[in-house]
């Protein structure tokens, strides 16, 4: 039976309900992350702890807990499920209040903790990469809501996804309101380009992903140079290579944008040594 952290205690997962009222469920007001556990460690648990933190100050939502405390909380749940290779959601919601916006009529945030399996890509993606194709959605405008904060809304990234699986592709590339890149619906976006690893800076308007920061830093320990820099759409179809990042995916090659052949159309070497980087670092 698995074992939910709700209101401060473990329970089984049926009893682990939320009310109608809250505004994380009317409105999608609140906060989450998708934490990967490898070898029963919870992987860069304080750097999504700390983007957690961020993302709720951004939209004035007051954790009720100390970072330690929710650091100690997630350990706890990991344990209790018994995961030795998964995933955790930890998911902060307002708390429940009337049918109206004003989230200072709520009480209660609620803190949750799932611990679950994790349904991967097939090998043959990490081996032969993946399609994608350029979503119409543009990414949220960053002075809307910024995309840096993890937020209950995925609306917008979900209406790029269906974009994207009625092109056949399971992922889509989403541009921002300037018309560059920006990053895909639950993935940050890399190009090799004449040697150099690029990738469009935090300002693009993008979600600032753990897993990004992680190879930009194996990148590094490598000798590769980085540049986060503007992207446009001609810089991805012109690229040697092209991969994704992410706390799912971890480092997925991309073969084609638009039915056009990334480099000669096969998972170049610079990703799959990264690739290779990023398994070791998780795995030993
Ligand atoms: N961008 C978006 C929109 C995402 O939802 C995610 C994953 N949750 C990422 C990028 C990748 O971030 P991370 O490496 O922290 O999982």
């Amino acid at each position: 039976m698995s074992k939910v952290f709700i209101s401060g205690k473990l329970v089984d997962k049926e009893q682990a309900t939320i009310s109608v009222f809250d505004h994380g469920f009317l409105y999608g007001d609140g906060v989450f992350e998708g934490i990967r556990v490898y070898g029963s460690k919870v992987f860069l648990l304080e750097e999504h702890i700390d983007r957690l933190y961020e993302g709720a100050k951004a939209i004035r939502l007051e954790i009720p807990m100390a970072k330690a405390d929710l650091i100690a909380a997630t350990r706890q749940t990991v344990a209790a499920n018994e995961l030795v290779d998964g995933y955790v959601r930890l998911v902060i919601s307002r708390g429940a209040g009337y049918l109206g916006l004003d989230p200072r009529k709520t009480s209660n945030p609620q803190v949750i903790i799932i611990a679950d399996t994790i349904t991967l890509y097939p090998p043959e993606t990490y081996q032969n990469g993946l399609k994608l194709i350029t979503a119409s959605t543009i990414r949220n405008h960053p002075q809307a809501v910024s995309a840096r904060v993890k937020s209950l809304n995925y609306l917008n990234n979900i209406m790029a996804k269906i974009e994207g699986a009625d092109a056949g592709c399971v992922e889509a590339l989403m541009l921002n309101h300037k018309g560059e890149v920006a990053e895909c619906t639950g993935d940050n976006i890399f190009i090799v380009s004449r040697g150099v690893l690029k990738t469009p800076s935090v300002d693009a308007g993008i979600l600032e992903g753990i897993t990004r920061n992680a190879v930009i830093r194996l990148a590094r320990e490598a000798k590769v140079p980085v540049a986060e820099t503007t992207l446009l759409r001609h810089d991805i179809y012109v690229a040697d290579e092209c991969f994704l990042t992410g706390t799912a995916a971890e480092v997925v090659p991309v073969t084609s944008l638009d039915g056009r052949l990334i480099g000669d159309g096969k998972p170049g070497p610079i990703t799959r040594d990264l690739l290779e980087r990023f398994r070791k670092l998780t795995r030993g």
